[in-house]
């Protein structure tokens, strides 16, 4: 597969964004990315430790931030190559939904439970002016593989594979082209999480949409992804295509973290080989490469110069040559 730079059409290019909160006495910056990009039509993740700013990242293209002390600071978020931070309020409320939907990790917390799951999708569907609600949500509940009565019960009374179905008929029911689902299978059981994956890469292919998949389980991006970005302390430190970056990972967070999910043959193992120590806290990082305290391949000018982008694939100085 050609390298993630080399497309013609993107429909998310992200470049030099910064998003920060501010905490008593401190501006921290959980994202800082200087460049992302999806090609049109794939399916793109986004991996990394709890913490390495994946769902903060999110949120920044979205402009959905749990809290008024995050925001964008700079950088541009270019969605079909027009820039989402020069949009207004309502013109951005319009794209999310209708040309963005969004897969939460778990819909119980996102779904009005005293509302029919019916309701709650036609008042979706209104908000972005579109007609033949009826006939939509029994074919969006169709191509889940939930009954149609689904549409006359309350949230409380689906179970969690369930209302994660109807979180992705949520997310899907507009048609949007570009589709970000933050750990949407985390919540549920394995079994579950597997028909909720494999039902995200049929409805990807048969719909033709861009999908941002962030999750923090190598195992789901190896099941369908192209192309992954790994995050480490808001920064993206390696990016490449899954079969290249599974078969010869290059930066050793990356190695660390595949560790953790399989054996050196991919086969997976009962007994995981964690990164040892913990991800450190944005308000005390480490001065130089940012994993340095944690790296078993750590040099002298690591703990000094944070190392560049190299080659457009990774950010570790064994690749500076
Ligand atoms: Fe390890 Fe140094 Fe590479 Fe950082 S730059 S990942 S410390 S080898």
């Amino acid at each position: 597969m050609k390298k993630i730079d080399a497309y013609d059409d993107y429909i998310l290019k992200i470049k030099d964004l910064v998003t920060e909160i501010k905490i008593p006495g401190q501006i921290i910056k959980p994202v800082e990315i200087e460049n992302f990009l999806i090609p049109e039509g794939k399916i793109v993740g986004l991996a990394g430790e709890s913490g390495s700013g994946k769902t903060m990242t999110a949120y920044s293209i979205l402009d959905l931030f749990p809290t008024t002390a995050a925001r964008v600071r700079e950088g541009q978020i270019l969605f079909k190559d027009k820039d989402l931070r020069g949009l207004s309020g309502n013109s951005l409320r319009k794209i999310r939904g209708q040309e963005i939907g969004m897969v939460f990790q778990d819909f119980s917390k996102i779904f009005n439970p005293v509302i029919k799951i019916g309701k709650q999708l036609k008042e979706e569907l209104t908000a972005h002016g579109i007609k033949n609600q009826q006939e939509r949500i029994a074919r969006a509940l169709d191509e889940v593989g939930l009954a149609r009565d689904v549409a006359d019960r309350y949230p409380h009374g689906l179970s969690g594979g369930m209302l994660q179905r109807v979180g992705i008929v949520a997310a899907l029911i507009c048609n949007p082209s570009l589709v970000i689902a933050d750990e949407p299978t985390t919540a549920l059981d394995v079994t579950i999480q597997a028909q909720i994956l494999d039902l995200l890469k049929d409805l990807q292919a048969e719909k033709d949409f861009s999908l941002l998949l962030i999750t923090h389980d190598l195992g789901v991006i190896a099941d369908i992804c192209d192309y992954v970005y790994i995050m480490y302390t808001g920064k993206i430190v390696e990016v490449g295509d899954v079969y290249e970056i599974y078969e010869a990972p290059k930066h050793p967070y990356t190695k660390g973290l595949l560790k953790g999910a399989f054996s050196m043959q991919g086969e997976e193992k009962s007994i995981k080989r964690p990164i040892k120590g913990s991800i450190p806290s944005l308000s005390e990082l480490p001065q130089g490469c940012r994993f340095h305290p944690r790296c078993p391949e750590v040099m002298e000018r690591c703990r000094e110069q944070e190392p560049p982008f190299f080659n457009q694939e990774v950010a570790c100085w064994l690749y500076e040559n």
